[in-house]
């Protein structure tokens, strides 16, 4: 069984289509599917309806997400994987709305510490690199800067100008992992930890911040992702083990927005068993 609980699509910073990602788990054999694209439901509706049509009759099951954007009181960002949500739950939606018009403010100002630096590029060059009801994020900035021959890839776009450390960097609004928790559960969700040691991308939460978001109520923790090294998954499965949280893995695809590869990390069939029926409906879709 292959289950990926973690994908972007164009309706945020990944570079395939809802449809086209469906495509490809399906040729890639993949059994369940989650799409968690930042802050945003809009990819869900081309993705069932993708799947519904798709020709090969394929058994494949579609997990609907979103990957929350959180931030810490320290500043610290971090993601929050929303699974199995109802979409019709407003507060979380309007939290969404929120996060989104934010990123466009924060946008422009990052726009505006990039001019002075004397790098010429523009917001509506940032906005031509995505679709129009995408959720705006650094992933465009960088393709525009590679776009504008800036810079050769996403990849060095983040080392050089945009990466969380850098002076250009400035974060939006987002709300409080605990509140991301709370809609999502009020939703009828389930929330999983997304990334939390991530030290190979340069952004580690606290193990405090951690113990804190378990006691709060927190569902599962993403042990399994290539951000993670092997004393980082032994650290965190040993915690979701005392803490009876489901652990997932699952690769964060992004298209060729990033190297991540789907499936390269699966979640154990138990666990998604144990996942789907924390939802408080069935949620899943199948043709
Ligand atoms: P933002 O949501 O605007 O703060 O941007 C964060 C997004 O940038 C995350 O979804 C990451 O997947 C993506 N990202 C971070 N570092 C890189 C990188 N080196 N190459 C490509 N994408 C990246
Ligand atoms: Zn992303
Ligand atoms: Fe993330
Ligand atoms: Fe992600």
């Amino acid at each position: 069984m292959l289950i990926d609980l973690h994908t972007h699509s164009t309706a945020s910073d990944g570079t395939d289509a809802p449809h086209e990602l469906i495509d490809k788990a399906i040729s890639r054999g993949i059994d369940v599917l989650a799409l968690t694209d930042h802050d945003t439901v809009g990819g869900w509706n081309e993705a069932i309806n993708a799947l519904r049509e798709h020709p090969s009759g394929s058994n494949m099951e579609l997990v609907l997400g979103s990957e929350v954007s959180c931030q810490d009181d320290d500043g610290t960002s971090i993601h929050m994987l929303g699974l199995l949500f109802d979409p019709n739950y407003q507060p979380l939606i309007a939290e969404f709305e929120k996060t989104r018009e934010h990123r466009v403010t924060r946008m422009s100002r990052i726009i505006a510490r990039l001019n002075e630096a004397g790098i010429d590029i523009t917001i509506d060059e940032v906005h031509a690199q995505k679709r129009d009801d995408a959720t705006l994020g650094r992933p465009h900035l960088a393709d525009a800067l590679v776009a504008k021959g800036h810079v050769a890839s996403r990849d060095e776009a983040f080392k050089i100008f945009l990466h969380n450390g850098s002076k250009f960097y400035i974060n939006h609004y987002s709300p409080s992992p605990e509140s991301a928790i709370h809609l999502i559960k009020q939703a009828g969700g389930v929330a999983v930890i997304a990334h939390p040691l991530a030290s190979r991308s340069g952004r580690t939460m606290k193990p405090e911040t951690l113990a804190r978001l378990i006691s709060y109520g927190l569902d599962g923790i993403e042990v399994d992702h290539r951000d993670h090294n092997d004393q980082e998954r032994s650290e965190l499965f040993r915690l979701a083990i005392e803490n009876d949280l489901i652990v997932t893995g699952s690769s964060d695809y992004h298209g060729t927005g990033k190297l991540n590869q789907l499936a390269e990390f699966t979640t154990h069939p138990q666990q998604w068993e144990r996942l789907e029926a924390k939802a408080n409906a069935r949620r899943v879709v199948k043709r």
